[in-house]
């Protein structure tokens, strides 16, 4: 049987005009909804305390194990509504057990799946007015667990808190897709062999905001990082997955090992077949999309990722040269093509003949 997450109602939520004016522009990760589920694990009594309850801060001990060692995990994914008012999840089991893979890597208590699937039931279901009903507006839903017990003795913490909080967020590229600028960065890397490259975990967004601000003085705003063996494979952006195109119709992305498993890189694999492309998941050599950008042999790059979907590609710059693959972020591109057929289904525009949505509410 799994968990149960009791609705112990905010007494004071958000007042409907307010609420209106953070949908009307929610922007992303600001503005909150009113409940948000917990449990605590400890080693004896498993997972417990299971509720939705007010949301608000958490009181939190200065010697809690996560704020020195960063024993933590999370997930990212969205509740999208429907034009009849039902409310969606784009394959949200996929997210509950890649939860439980980070978590077993970060030597955290695994949480079932079917406890993950309720704690989100429950708190799409007592915060259904926050799920946004225009354009490509959504649900971003932010499930996370850490190490709550206060020691400072480095081991696994027998006292773990697992949250889920919800906030509306706009449509990710509001003035219409703009391709993003990606600087490859030969002075860090994100993830090594036996390393903690393919755990969402909070530790490896820590690591990449050095690589950002390196960017951010190229004029990027994305990083591409190589692997750390031997500085000429792709392996992926802090935060999202890299796919190319051949001019030769292949649709190509970096195998897994080191990188994290997106849900979007796995679907946008099955889409991509439906659109007669050869999918190969394979090391893909930096020289490879540096060269083949500039002779027209790749002919779009595009990142992919929960937040935005599908990112056109369009700068990828280095020290000493850049290079923009030809038909980046054109209208017809395999990358535009596999966003608007995602995003179809999403948001229930089109047959889903993978079973990929999950209804919540
Ligand atoms: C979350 C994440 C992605 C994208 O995964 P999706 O399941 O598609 O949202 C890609 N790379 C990293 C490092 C991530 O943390």
């Amino acid at each position: 049987m799994s968990l149960r997450f009791a609705l112990q109602l905010n007494p004071n939520p958000v007042n409907p005009t307010r609420r209106a004016e953070i949908m009307a522009d929610p922007g992303f990760g600001r503005h909150f909804t009113d409940h948000m589920a917990r449990a605590v694990w400890t080693p004896d009594g498993g997972w417990q305390d299971s509720e939705i309850i007010p949301f608000g801060p958490i009181p939190m001990h200065p010697a809690a194990a996560v704020l020195h060692y960063a024993q933590e995990i999370f997930e990212g994914m969205k509740a999208y509504r429907h034009a009849d008012g039902s409310i969606w999840s784009f394959r949200p089991a996929a997210n509950g057990e890649r939860f439980a893979r980070s978590a077993q890597r970060l030597a955290l208590p695994e949480l079932p799946v079917p406890d993950f699937m309720a704690a989100i039931e429950g708190l799409v279901a007592a915060d259904q007015v926050w799920v946004p009903q225009e354009g490509e507006n959504s649900l971003y839903l932010r499930p996370f667990m850490f190490a709550s017990e206060p020691f400072l003795g480095v081991r696994p913490a027998n006292e773990v808190t697992f949250m889920v909080i919800a906030c509306p967020v706009g449509a990710y590229f509001s003035g219409g897709v703009k391709p993003v600028s990606i600087w490859l960065s030969s002075t860090y890397t994100r993830a090594a062999r036996g390393g903690t490259g393919e755990a969402k975990c909070g530790g490896n967004y820590a690591a990449s905001l050095a690589p950002m601000i390196e960017a951010a003085a190229h004029q990027c705003e994305q990083v591409c990082f190589l692997d750390a063996a031997e500085g000429r494979y792709v392996e992926e952006l802090g935060g999202m997955n890299l796919f190319f195109v051949t001019a030769d119709g292949r649709i190509v992305t970096p195998e897994l090992g080191t990188i994290l498993e997106g849900v979007t890189r796995g679907s946008i694999l099955i889409l991509a077949k439906e659109l007669g492309l050869e999918v190969e998941e394979r090391p893909v050599a930096i020289s490879e999309w540096q060269e083949g950008a500039a002779t027209g042999a790749i002919t779009e790059v595009f990142a992919c990722g929960t937040g935005a979907v599908v990112t056109p590609v369009g700068r990828l710059v280095w020290e000493g040269g850049e290079v923009t693959a030809p038909m980046t972020g054109a209208d017809d591109s395999v990358a535009m093509r596999v966003r608007r057929q995602l995003m179809d289904i999403q948001y229930g525009r089109a047959a889903d003949p993978y079973g990929w949505m999950t209804r919540l509410a």
